[in-house]
């Protein structure tokens, strides 16, 4: 088939690998004229590092990321609640990715480049059907130009133009009262140089977690993405701008909350007050969509599903839903039954995973010890249950599609 990709972000990337893998001629119109590797730390979960260990790129990820060793629950004195094991250590298959979001975009737009046409200043606006074939209608520098292909895939993002042909009337993304700022130090490394740490709780929650190796001074390239409640949540809410990755944060409106949390390993003020680049987002999603296919065209990534990015899933879900749909489109001749199984695959599991960030996701543990020891304990057991603690990170696992090999989940 001849298949046009709108968006080359992650999404759109691996769908175009994956596709080409399978034999079809992918181009991919992404809007951007100068690609730049923009944004901050991603992780990348077993069951999505495994997809691109299928396209071969498992060397290029060990190279540029850090494998995460383990992902650590943490109170807002810094004291450990649970230390979940990531990656082999965990029981999967594959490793867990700590990674530059930006450096993986450019390593996934090089390897595309070299296996499909992938053309940037490209803005798709539109596409409708005509006949057998969709139709993109494109805004560039030189003018509105039109392609025809079999099927067009939306992987434009959380402001997806595609995505409104299936919902015009959604407006702009829900958002229910949390600021996230996000940046990037160099730092000498905490606890094993490789372990993601998630401390404080949904009002005032700090993550942290290593990007790349140390280099020759010691430093380590540390992820961290500080989220604050700025309004309670009432229906209606609207972000108080346009959600852009690329708007820049400001101090003053981290340290009032974060400037105290020193904790044994991690001088979390110091940490942000060095930060080479720090960026704001409201942490926003959008309701599930009740279906993503509509003729020749389909969804993909969050232009399918924008979910809080809470659990690692923003890119990882991005990348199943790629394997997802070559998977269908190799299995099933007749394109409506591709594409309709492409989504009895993808997206329940995705509604389920919005719903359950939507509800704190594993950040409820958070709360509760919070709130039963605001002062910290001695033990943890005099708090909660350990034993408690464990199952239910390993009910949301299961929930959220990780595959460990030891459960068979
Ligand atoms: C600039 C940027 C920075 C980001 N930084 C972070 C970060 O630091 N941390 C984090 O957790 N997540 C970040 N994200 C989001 C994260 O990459 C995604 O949640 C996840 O990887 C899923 O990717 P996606 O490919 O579905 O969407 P995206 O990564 O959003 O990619 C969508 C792509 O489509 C392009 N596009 C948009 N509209 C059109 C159109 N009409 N026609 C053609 N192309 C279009 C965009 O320029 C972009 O390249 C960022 C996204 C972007 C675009």
């Amino acid at each position: 088939m001849d298949i046009l990709i709108a968006g080359g972000g992650i999404g759109g990337l691996t769908a175009a690998l994956a596709l080409q893998a399978r034999g079809h001629a992918v181009t991919v119109l992404e809007a951007v004229r100068e690609p730049k590797p923009l944004g901050v730390g991603i992780n990348l979960l077993p069951h999505a590092v495994a997809v691109l260990d299928e396209l071969g790129l498992l060397p290029a990820l060990r190279a540029m990321a850090v494998e995460t060793s383990a992902l650590v629950f943490a109170n807002r004195h810094g004291q450990a609640i649970y230390r979940d094991a990531r990656g082999i250590a965990g029981g999967y298959s594959h490793p867990q990715f700590s990674i530059h979001r930006g450096e993986l975009q450019m390593r996934l737009w090089r390897e595309a480049g070299a296996k499909v046409t992938v053309l940037s200043g490209q803005r798709v606006a539109n596409v409708r059907d005509e006949g057998s074939q969709a139709i993109a209608e494109i805004d560039t520098a030189d003018g509105p130009r039109e392609l025809a292909a079999d099927l067009v895939v939306g992987a434009d993002g959380i402001h997806s133009a595609l995505r409104r042909r299936l919902a015009p009337d959604e407006g702009g993304p829900c958002w229910r009262g949390v600021m996230m700022w996000r940046g990037t130090s160099w730092a000498p490394p905490f606890l094993d140089g490789r372990t993601m740490v998630q401390a404080g709780h949904s009002r005032a929650k700090f993550v942290v977690y290593p990007i790349a190796a140390p280099r020759a001074d010691g430093l380590q390239l540390i992820n961290w993405i500080a989220d604050r409640r700025v309004r309670e949540p009432e229906p209606g809410l609207t972000a108080p701008d346009r959600a852009d990755w690329s708007r820049a944060g400001r101090l003053d409106d981290l340290l009032p909350t974060f400037g105290r949390w020193r904790f044994d390993w991690l001088d979390v003020p110091g940490l942000i007050t060095r930060a080479e680049q720090m960026l704001e987002w409201p942490m926003v999603d959008r309701d599930p969509l009740p279906r993503w296919r509509l003729g020749r065209s389909t969804l993909l990534g969050d232009a399918a599903h924008p979910m809080f990015p809470i659990g690692s899933n923003g890119a990882t879900q991005a990348i199943l839903d790629a394997k997802a749909l070559a998977d269908a489109l190799a299995t099933h001749a007749d394109l409506d039954t591709a594409l309709a199984a492409y989504e009895d695959a993808r997206r329940p599991l995705c509604a389920r995973i919005v719903d359950m960030n939507r509800r704190e996701g594993l950040d409820a543990i958070l709360d509760r010890v919070e709130a039963l020891a605001p002062g910290g304990f001695e033990q943890l057991a005099d708090v909660i249950d350990p034993a408690e603690v464990a199952a239910e990170i390993a009910a949301y696992k299961l929930a959220a599609g990780h595959r460990i090999r030891s459960t068979a989940a």
